[in-house]
This record gives structure tokens, C-alpha cells and sequence, in this order.
């Protein structure tokens, strides 16, 4: 409104607004390049462990270690991360990807309400698989209860991991 009394002035303002505005645009463009080119980096290349499971990681990897086996995620490209896996009755997965970073997934809701041993459980259930290639294994010892952490589900065998059993469990999964 101001403008319109002085047509030459509002000439000069458009002409210097739409230098800013290409100014903004080549400066927006460069910015999409730039994320898109650290975006492709980061699937490539880094691994993004969610800090909750690294406690989990590294438990892992101590228990292997007093056990001869040294695990080292970097080489193997293995991360963890914490999703919504829609399916309720997974509560962790392992993708495989020759590309990308193998991915241990734990579902949100089963991580928020699982007791320490219960995150013990699936983060050494999930890397037996991601990490060792250990296939699911259901057999039971004669009063029920799992021969191992590898059990394919809650309903194939008993299973409760206590400070009493977990050697035994872990000497099973690493050991064999
Ligand atoms: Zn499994």
C-alpha cells in the first residue's frame, strides 16, 4: 500500500527483493544438497546404536570376551536401534544388509517395560542371530524350561533369566 505512491521506489524494491529472494532460494538448494549428501554418508557408512542399548551391547560383548570371543560392532557393522515394530507379537528383530549396517530392532513398547533381564534377554537373544548366526533352538531340558536364549518364542519352552542361570546361558549361546 505504502508502495503504490511511489511506483519507481516499489521498481527498485522488487528488483532487490527478487536478488534476495534467488539469493534464499540458491542458499536453500544448497542447503538440500548438503543434507541429502550427509543423510547418504550417515546409512552408508556410520553406525547409530541408540544410547539405551548400549549398555546391552557392550554386556554383550564383555560375556563374549570372557568367553574368547571378541566382538567388535564396527567390523561387523551392527547397530541397535529402539522402532515400533507393529507386529505384538515380535518384540526384536535382525536385518541382515550387505550394504548397510546390520540392524538389531527392539520394539518400543517391549524395551519401556521390560525388567534389566528382560533387555539382557533380547538384546543377547537378537545378537546371537546378528552376531554369532545362531539359528532359533527349542529344545527343552526334562523339567520344561529352555536349553537356550536362542528359544524361537515364549511358548516352546519355560524361560527366566536369573542371576542363577545366566551363566549357563550365556556359556550356551557362546559356546556352541
Ligand atoms: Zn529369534
Amino acid at each position: 500500500m505504502e508502495n503504490s505512491k511511489n511506483p519507481s521506489n516499489m521498481s527498485t524494491n522488487s528488483i532487490i527483493r527478487s536478488f534476495i529472494d534467488e539469493m534464499v532460494n540458491l542458499k536453500y538448494i544448497f542447503l538440500l544438497l548438503a543434507a541429502v549428501v550427509v543423510m547418504g554418508c550417515n546409512s552408508a557408512d556410520d553406525l547409530e546404536t541408540d544410547p539405551e542399548l548400549e549398555p546391552y551391547f557392550d554386556l554383550f560383548a564383555a560375556e563374549a570376551l570372557l568367553r574368547g570371543i571378541t566382538v567388535d560392532y564396527e567390523a561387523r557393522r551392527i547397530e541397535g536401534l529402539i522402532q515400533d515394530i507393529p507386529n505384538t507379537s515380535i518384540q526384536g528383530q535382525c536385518f541382515r544388509n550387505e550394504e548397510r549396517p546390520n540392524k538389531v530392532v527392539i520394539d518400543v513398547n517391549y524395551w519401556n517395560n521390560a525388567t534389566e533381564e528382560e533387555k539382557q534377554f533380547i538384546i543377547f537373544h537378537e545378537l546371537g542371530h546378528c552376531f554369532l548366526d545362531r539359528a532359533h533352538l527349542d529344545t527343552r531340558n526334562s523339567d520344561g524350561t529352555c536349553v537356550s536364549i536362542m528359544h524361537s518364542s515364549p511358548s516352546v519352552c519355560a524361560f527366566n533369566l536369573t542371576e542363577q542361570n545366566r551363566k549357563d546361558y550365556f556359556n550356551e549361546l557362546f559356546l556352541n
